[in-house]
């Protein structure tokens, strides 16, 4: 199977995609870029809104007409239509050299969120969660890259991947209270199949893997450690991956220009753009921020 071109962009580092349903649009990043893109499938409209800094992840919130963006300045609400910011919190000011990498919403609504070394020095990056009441805990720390999120369908388990060390680890999920513990390796990704990047659930509990370096996103089952299926994406550096269209069943996919040589990018010119597939299963709804609008 082979992923086909979707939107021919020029992302320098691709990320993060996510179906924003309400608005039957598509919305990534480009972190390097500083740009916050959108795919409106309406009407094929797209657009990009320069960032005042490098963005890790963005997320729609639930009833209102903002973004929670992960900004290297912060934590942000942006709103589009009057380009204001608002910070909600910036846990690690003190660390100039660190940004915002993967994020995610859990089924709740909470916002959580990796942080890692401009230049992925070992170690440096934790993982923190943002809850309806602008709470930010830091929930992992001695992190490299941490990168894919995905909750079960049951959401009592939690997938997790630091890309440094090619493992998708699960911990025990109370969605409750937003607690991770128990932690376990249920998948190890052969170093020959590419970095283990972005990562969604679909409609069965497989989960779906962009590979960095690997030119391709991956199922797996998270319950045998097995590779189900292998989707081949015209761009060596994979990111990540989310389903949506009306009926969940596209899987989009984004990568990057990053770190291709002048030899790689002439073979590969479109690096950097996103692309598509109807894999034959359908996927879940990605979350958006709910923030809860009576608290003190
Ligand atoms: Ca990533």
């Amino acid at each position: 199977m082979q992923a086909d071109l979707f939107i021919q962009s020029d992302n320098v580092l691709g990320e993060g995609p996510v179906w924003d349903a309400n608005q039957h649009s598509l919305l990534w990043v480009d972190i390097e870029g500083k740009l916050l893109c959108f795919c409106d499938l309406n009407t094929g409209d797209v657009a990009q809104i320069e960032m005042d800094s490098r963005i890790g992840a963005a997320v729609p919130v639930e009833g209102g007409e903002a973004y929670l963006v992960a900004l290297q300045s912060g934590l942000k609400f942006y709103k589009p239509k009057t380009g204001a910011y608002q910070l909600i919190s910036d846990p690690e000011k003190h660390l100039v050299s660190n940004r915002f990498n993967d994020g995610k919403c859990d089924p709740t609504g909470r916002f959580w969120v990796g942080t890692m070394d401009l230049t992925a020095k070992q170690s440096k990056g934790s993982l923190y969660c943002l809850d309806a009441d602008l709470n930010v805990a830091k929930k992992l720390d001695d992190l490299s890259i941490p990168n894919g999120m995905a909750w079960s369908l049951d959401h009592r388990k939690m997938y997790f991947i630091d890309s440094a060390t090619y493992q998708v680890v699960c911990f025990d999920y109370d969605a409750e209270t937003g607690k991770n513990k128990n932690s376990h390796i249920v998948i190890q990704v052969p170093e020959s199949h590419g970095i283990p990047d972005g990562m969604c659930i679909d409609s069965e509990d497989m989960l779906w893997i962009a590979h960095w370096g690997g030119g391709n996103v991956s199922r797996w089952n998270p319950f045998t450690g097995e590779l189900l299926q292998k989707v081949d994406v015209p761009a060596p550096h994979v990111t990540s991956c989310c389903f949506g269209g009306k009926r969940l069943d596209i899987l989009f996919i984004t990568t990057a220009k990053y770190g291709l040589s002048e030899e790689q990018l002439e073979q590969f010119p479109l690096s950097g753009s996103v692309f598509h597939i109807k894999p034959g299963v359908k996927g879940c709804v990605s979350p958006y921020f709910k923030l809860n609008k009576n608290r003190k």
